[in-house]
């Protein structure tokens, strides 16, 4: 991944929950309070005019950005979790003009956990988490089997989307949800579904 790379899927990114923004509103109202597509809508808007600018030179730097800008213009839970995910990503990235796939590896590996530091969910509670461990997993068995970013990150996309499928069973432990106990299942997590939104740009822009 260059430069260019992780500008693409932030762009790709913000395309993505722009475009489904109505289904994440809808899945957010259903077990919420409504506002997740609009969260991110607003959220990757400003971090696409943060690029605008002169954009980053090494790619921790433009994750690292990225991740501060969801911080301080998202209100609700998903920005500080998404905020600090991609600054913990950007922040274990080497400084340089490109990272590898097993750099990357590492990266995501930082995101995950700093959600998990933040927001207390394990596997299973109907968050982010279910989408993106299964995605890291993915990622994690493609890298070993060494895959290429293209092919590994497809991998992860498929995962997150599976992970993000399986939400709809789970009760909601953590967040606005588990204010509904029993009555969250049979509804798909709305960041479990823009977690798979973001890996699919990833491999999307990945593939080229
Ligand atoms: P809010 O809940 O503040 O309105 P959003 O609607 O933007 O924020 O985001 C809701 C999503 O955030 C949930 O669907 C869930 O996936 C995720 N989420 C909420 N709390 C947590 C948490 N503690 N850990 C991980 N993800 C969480
Ligand atoms: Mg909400």
């Amino acid at each position: 991944m260059d430069v260019a790379l992780a500008c693409a899927w932030l762009r790709a990114t913000a395309g993505a929950v722009t475009a489904e923004a109505d289904r994440l509103t809808r899945l957010d109202a259903a077990i919420g309070d409504g506002d997740h597509g609009v969260n991110l809508t607003r959220g990757f808007a400003a971090v696409i005019s943060g690029l605008d600018g002169t954009p980053p030179a090494t790619v921790a730097e433009v994750l690292v950005k990225a991740g501060s800008t969801l911080i301080s213009k998202v209100g609700g839970a998903s920005g500080p979790l998404y905020g600090s995910a991609l600054r913990a990503l950007g922040k274990a990235l080497p400084s340089g003009t490109t990272v590898t796939p097993e750099e990357l590896l590492t990266g995501l590996h930082a995101g995950l956990d700093a959600v998990r530091a933040l927001g207390g969910a394990a596997p299973g509670d109907k968050t982010i988490v279910d989408a993106y461990a299964p995605a890291l997993e993915a990622f994690a068995a493609a890298v070993a089997a060494g895959s290429g970013l293209a092919q590994a990150t497809a991998a992860a996309a498929r995962a997150a989307e599976e992970g993000a499928a399986a939400t709809t069973a789970m009760t909601a432990r953590k967040g606005r949800a588990s204010y509904l106990g029993e009555r969250s299942v049979g509804h798909q997590d709305p960041g479990a579904t823009s977690t798979a939104l973001i890996f699919r740009a990833l491999a999307g822009v990945a593939e080229g």
